[in-house]
């Protein structure tokens, strides 16, 4: 059989640069040739990855690209901080379909795997008659939950805020609130970004199918109704962070940036604590809180009593006067925070990791999940308020912070009590027993699922085979 050739093109940010780079891994371990397109910025993990031994192509074009208004210090989208600066980048990211278009020339894939937010890129595997599928990086849940919301509009049935609406067609009951939603959903086309959405939808009448970072045995429900309801050609072959592990290449901790801690200080402090006694809190690489949330955060880790790792993104480098007055001294034997990037897998699969605080982006629930632990789910913007859903009332192996409003940054809105009453709930007592249990039978689950013969491993390879055998659409078939 032919060598297939895949492209992968992921957008820029972190969040979806790591698993596009793990399913690159994936696919050449089955014999498949891969190649990634990067921005100068998100390609130093692939060219580590080569210099280990993978064997995964790599193709740099330049951003922001020519023609672009964007400054050249711009160039991920946690930089995203002003509607101009929004509205220049997601101008940029348009900009690349030129360059783009001419490594497709020259490449010559047999499949364009792309990110959710460049939906032209659906023109371009056109263009060169190869089928272009779509990685949105979340979970099934959170797509079912989009898609109805798309379809019914549900948020529009209620007249404030505060009150719930009911998620419709869905296997469970789920329900959420206005404020927890994207404004994107609220008013389409208000903005760049709800025009990207419209731009997005629009691209998936071109495009082939989604490849998903799941596992059937975690939301087999809802891989159910995207497929069989929806209606979507779908292939769940994660969690990719296991290939990661299995792969050689990276170790499991160098992924994305650099640790911002040296990794033998971190893991002979986690060393030093009891099994299931530390707490980790991290909100992923773009979300970011206002300093009063920050204090109300240190207070409750504080008042919650637990040991704890919890990694801080600040907003400006030296501005500390969030920290509560001498918190740092009080917490010194129990508390490590960790300024930057954090080793973060590392850090969940340590014995002394018993609950994780996540803001919910689905790489970190993912990482949650193989991790076997609890979780405390902090929802801040984009899908993560879905997340936390399947989190907590489908799969029951995590408690709610409470938080209410979806912000893109500066999020604030939880108090101290909350976030110590919510840490104590997923550590000690009977509930965090029985999540922990849930959470370690998920763990085991996901495990076997990318095992030869496993739910993900057959999913790839029934992927690999549609690719095989697929033909182009000839000019009267797409009429
Ligand atoms: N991450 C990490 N260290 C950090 C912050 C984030 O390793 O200090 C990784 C994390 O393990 C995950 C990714 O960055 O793989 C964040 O992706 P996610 O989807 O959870 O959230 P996002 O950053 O996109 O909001």
């Amino acid at each position: 059989m032919k060598q297939l050739h895949i492209v992968l093109f992921p957008s820029m940010a972190h969040g979806h640069m790591i698993p596009m780079l793990e399913m690159a891994k994936l696919f050449t371990s089955r014999g498949l040739k891969a190649t990634i397109i990067a921005t100068p910025s998100f390609a130093a993990p692939i060219t580590k990855a080569q210099n280990s031994g993978l064997d995964v192509g790599l193709v740099v074009t330049p951003f922001p690209p020519q023609g672009s208004s964007l400054p050249q210090s711009i160039v991920a989208f946690d930089q995203m901080t002003s509607p101009d600066i929004t509205s220049s980048f997601l101008r940029a990211m348009e900009l690349l379909q030129e360059p783009v278009e001419a490594i497709l020339k020259e490449l010559r894939p047999d499949c364009l795997i792309s990110d959710m937010f460049l939906p032209w890129t659906a023109d371009s595997a056109a263009k060169f008659r190869i089928p272009r599928l779509a990685f949105y990086g979340t979970s099934y849940f959170s797509r079912c939950v989009s898609e109805q919301f798309e379809l019914h509009k549900p948020f529009n049935n209620v007249t404030s805020d505060s009150e719930p609406f009911l998620v419709p067609g869905l296997p469970h009951k789920i329900t959420l609130l206005r404020s927890q939603i994207s404004p994107f959903f609220l008013n389409e086309s208000s903005n760049d970004f709800g025009k990207l959405f419209k731009q997005m939808n629009e691209a998936w009448k071109k495009t082939y199918g989604e490849v998903v970072n799941s596992f059937n045995e975690l939301e087999s429900a809802y891989a159910n109704h995207y497929k069989n309801v929806i209606g979507r050609k779908a292939w769940e072959i994660g969690p990719l962070l296991l290939y990661n592990s299995s792969n050689g290449g990276d170790k499991n901790h160098q992924r994305g940036k650099e640790s911002a801690i040296d990794e033998h200080k971190c893991l002979a402090w986690l060393d030093s604590k009891r099994p299931n006694t530390v707490v980790y809190v991290c909100a992923g690489s773009v979300a970011t809180f206002s300093q009063t949330q920050l204090c109300e955060t240190a207070m409750g880790l504080e008042a919650s009593g637990q040991n704890f790792i919890w990694v801080v993104r600040k907003n400006k480098e030296d501005d500390e006067d969030w920290l509560p007055q001498g918190f740092e001294e009080r917490v010194r034997n129990r508390g490590l925070i960790i300024r930057g990037w954090a080793p973060q897998v590392m850090i969940l699969n340590h014995a002394a990791v018993g609950a994780f605080v996540t803001h919910c982006g689905w790489n970190s629930t993912l990482e949650g999940v193989c991790a076997g632990v609890p979780m405390v789910t902090w929802p801040v913007f984009a899908e993560q308020f879905f997340n936390e859903k399947l989190v907590t009332e489908v799969l029951g192996t995590g408690v709610s912070v409470g938080n209410k409003r979806w912000i893109l940054r500066e999020s604030e809105g939880v108090e101290r009590d909350a976030v110590a009453r919510a840490v104590e709930e997923a550590m000690v007592g009977g509930g965090a027993e029985e999540m922990r249990r849930r959470a370690e039978n998920y763990k085991e689950m996901a495990k076997k699922a990318v095992e030869e013969g496993g739910s993900s491993y057959n999913s790839l390879n029934a992927l690999i085979e549609e690719l095989s055998n697929y033909v182009a659409p000839t000019k009267q078939d797409t009429n």
